[in-house]
């Protein structure tokens, strides 16, 4: 499933930085930095690549825009909340290839991008980001643990080498487990979920029943641990799930880092990696492949 034809080296890239945990730059980076006095408008063929995703999170908007070409589970999402009241916009995990439409998206809609979150620092979810940063005043926020990774302030000497080469300019909010931000006149809480990268966050929308998950849960199956920078093994991070995400309302929709929307209640009831343990061990055998 991941290697189909149509990938590139930047796509094969992006998915080693998730499936195999690098943080290193690359040309998935270095193409995030526009050319001088070069347009960043995509092919008139590639227009807007945004889906609405309809009835997720009103009266707010939400755009997925799929990393690469396609939209398969290999993709990283990139979301655009989008607040029409108060003309804001909020982007989440602009990857290199979803973020000049992203920037189209909130163009398009009149909104200024007053937020960019990256939900943990993985290529295919902040490759995007100096585009962002310098064609918007938006505020960059970044989960604090992963911030004192890239200053170098916190780490073993070996995170710190591999963390610090991502490409993104600068952090402007350190986030935390029930940090709250704003989009507009919406409550936006900040629930950390370690295990998948050392300090992953998720964005829950409380009023709007919506929860952005990053590479923590997806549907049918959670964030891959044992690589660099993340857990030994699941174990903490599936606690840290059914005790932060489980507890969310059954209608809260989940929107992943990867593949397609789901909702607590539905990974609740059959998520093989969230299930009773006599249950979960034979269920998280099939479900093994399909682990990222
Ligand atoms: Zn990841």
């Amino acid at each position: 499933m991941i290697f189909k034809n149509r990938l590139g080296f930047e796509d094969f890239l992006a998915l080693a930085v998730c499936c195999l945990g690098l943080t290193t730059g690359g040309p998935a980076a270095r193409a995030a930095a526009p050319p001088e006095g070069k347009s960043q408008a995509p092919p008139p063929a590639a227009r807007d690549r945004s889906k609405l995703l309809e009835g997720i999170g009103a009266p707010l908007q939400v755009f997925l825009i799929p990393e690469a070409a396609g939209a398969d589970f290999s993709d990283a999402n990139c979301y655009v909340v989008c607040d029409r009241p108060s003309g804001e916009a909020l982007i989440i995990d602009a990857g290199s290839r979803s973020a000049p439409f992203a920037l189209r998206r909130a163009a398009d809609m009149g909104l200024r991008v007053v937020l960019l979150v990256a939900t943990h620092f993985h290529l295919d979810h902040t490759g995007g980001a100096p585009l962002v940063l310098s064609r918007t005043s938006a505020k960059m926020v970044a989960p604090v643990k992963e911030a004192g990774l890239l200053a170098g302030e916190v780490g073993t000497p070996a995170e710190k080498k591999q963390v610090l080469s991502v490409p993104v300019p600068r952090i402007d909010v350190k986030a935390k487990g029930s940090d709250e931000l704003k989009l507009g006149a919406h409550a936006v809480k900040v629930i950390e979920v370690p295990g998948h990268s050392p300090g992953g966050i998720c964005l829950h929308f409380p009023a709007e029943k919506v929860v952005f998950t990053g590479d923590v849960l997806f549907k049918g199956s959670i964030g891959r641990t044992g690589i660099p920078h993340a857990a030994k093994s699941a174990d903490a991070m599936v606690a840290a799930v059914r005790s932060k995400l489980l507890v969310l309302p059954d209608d809260t929709a989940v929107l992943p880092g990867h593949g397609p929307p789901t909702t607590i209640g539905a990974e609740k009831a059959s998520n093989p990696w969230l299930q009773a343990p006599a249950k979960a061990e034979k269920k998280a055998e099939k479900g093994e492949k399909k682990k990222r």
